[in-house]
């Protein structure tokens, strides 16, 4: 018997150790010289032009819609079956999220389903590259075209996958990442927006700090060496320099770390080849995922007896997600006759296999033997 196997978890050594205590000997604890360093290596990596690192992924997305100039009137389509922040930044703004349904094969927005809700009060699309497996872009950027949309990849899942050979968050309009301990890479608590669009990017430092400036560019007057401006109605949204100094040490290994990712996909995809009480993860054509999440689909079971035999064995298999509707704040507000089918099927289906990087072949092999003992049971 193992000890307890969640289904996510951290990836931190000795480097990164030192990396953090380095920093708290440092002048700056926050808002310091590697608060801009993590930036240029995220916006590097992904081949962005800028990148502003926020307080978690939640704040990244509330960041982006305000910058989209999302407000009250303003419907945002995105998918129901994500965690509830790629909703709730429509609400912080004012605006509605309206739930187009997913594509059964990729558990992502299907596109159609998009075209189908748009209205004139339409106003952008929140993508969420679920388990980091890329949406259908290059529909989802042509539907935006046409209505002039702004679009706003949620890329928590994503950092390192790739859609037709670029990388996720240098494809649309902005595109948010979470450092949360769970995702591609952490920082504690973390977040970030990456963007092509200067305009946008001023809007996002602003925002990320009480909408305070010191920058004489877009002060309307100057004054003495203390003199500031609040040029909007910002937030404390700010990261630390101690949290990234741990994402830039992080991103030293994000390539590694995906590598294992993918190998483990590979053993999991092979044990349970040819099982028909499994449906396993489908690949679009001309993407790479990042594999943040490994999802099955339980057949010919009740997926929550499945799920409480494998948590009774020390497997911390996990359900994402269940579809944001369905949450009771969501039903009184104005969503209880929602229903997407396809959303409603999987959630009743799907299961998040441990998955991480750390995770070794003796444990993902336990893993495996759990699944097939309780499927034969
Ligand atoms: C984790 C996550 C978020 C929110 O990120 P936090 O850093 O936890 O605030 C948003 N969207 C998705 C899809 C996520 O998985």
């Amino acid at each position: 018997m193992y000890k307890y196997i969640p289904y996510g978890r951290q990836c931190i050594d000795e480097y990164d150790i030192q990396a953090v205590t380095d920093v708290l000997r440092s002048d700056y604890l926050t808002t310091g010289p590697k608060v801009e360093e993590f930036e240029r290596k995220v916006s590097e990596y992904i081949g962005a032009s800028y990148a502003v690192a926020v307080s978690n992924g939640t704040a990244a997305l509330h960041a982006a819609c305000f910058a989209a100039g999302i407000g009250p009137g303003d419907e945002v389509i995105t998918t129901p079956l994500t965690f509830a922040a790629s909703a709730n930044c429509v609400l912080y703004c004012g605006g509605t999220p309206v739930f187009a349904d997913i594509d059964p094969y990729t558990y992502n927005l299907d596109p159609k389903d998009v075209q189908k809700k748009i209205t004139s009060r339409t106003k952008a699309i929140i993508p969420v590259h679920l388990s980091g497996q890329p949406c259908d872009m290059d529909s989802i950027h042509q539907i935006a075209k046409e209505y002039h949309l702004t679009v706003i990849e949620d890329g928590a899942h994503a950092l390192g996958s790739e859609y037709k050979g670029r990388k996720i968050g240098c494809l649309s309009d902005m595109t948010t990442f979470s450092f949360h301990p769970v995702k591609p890479v952490t920082t504690g608590e973390g977040g970030m927006i990456a963007t092509d669009n200067k305009a946008l990017y001023q809007r996002l430092l602003l925002f990320r700090s009480h909408g305070i400036t010191r920058d004489p560019a877009i002060m309307k007057r100057t004054d003495g060496a203390w003199y500031y401006e609040q040029l909007l109605l910002g937030y404390n949204y700010r990261i630390t320099d101690i949290q990234c100094a741990l994402g830039i040490s992080q991103m030293g290994k994000l390539d590694r770390f995906i590598k294992v990712r993918r190998e483990l996909v590979q053993r999991y995809d092979k044990a349970f080849d040819g099982c028909d009480n499994i449906i396993r993860p489908y690949q679009m054509p001309e993407t790479r995922s990042a594999w943040h999440l490994y999802i099955i689909q339980i057949m010919h079971h009740d997926r929550k007896e499945i799920f409480e035999r494998l948590r009774d064995k020390g497997i911390g298999v996990n359900v994402h997600y269940i579809p944001i509707y369905k949450h009771p704040y969501y039903q009184k507000h104005g969503y209880a006759g929602i229903y997407c089918e396809n959303a409603e099927k999987l959630y009743q289906r799907m299961l998040s296999l441990p998955l991480y990087p750390s995770l070794s072949y003796e444990e993902q092999d336990y893993v495996v033997q759990c699944v097939e003992n309780v499927l034969k049971e």
